[in-house]
């Protein structure tokens, strides 16, 4: 099983939530506008097992639906 994650960008409020809840997967850039940094946001590489809970649980409290999780 693998999960791959990413944020829309354009949707993205900069409200900082993922990067509170998880930020060994999401950061953020000067404007404070969320990234998927394991892989500058490209969804090309796979969560570790350790982080999948914490990456649905960032999904669940984006206010804007802008992270996309695949899987
Ligand atoms: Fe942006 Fe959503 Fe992350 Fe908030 S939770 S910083 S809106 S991607």
């Amino acid at each position: 099983k693998t999960m791959k994650t990413k944020v829309i960008r354009d949707n993205c409020i900069a409200c900082g939530n993922c990067n509170a809840i998880c930020p060994d997967i999401y950061d953020y850039d000067e404007d404070g506008i969320a990234y998927c940094h394991i892989d500058n946001n490209e969804m090309t590489e796979e969560i570790d097992e350790e982080f999948r809970s914490l990456v649905l649980d960032a999904y669940k409290n984006c206010p804007t639906e802008a992270i996309i999780v695949e899987d």
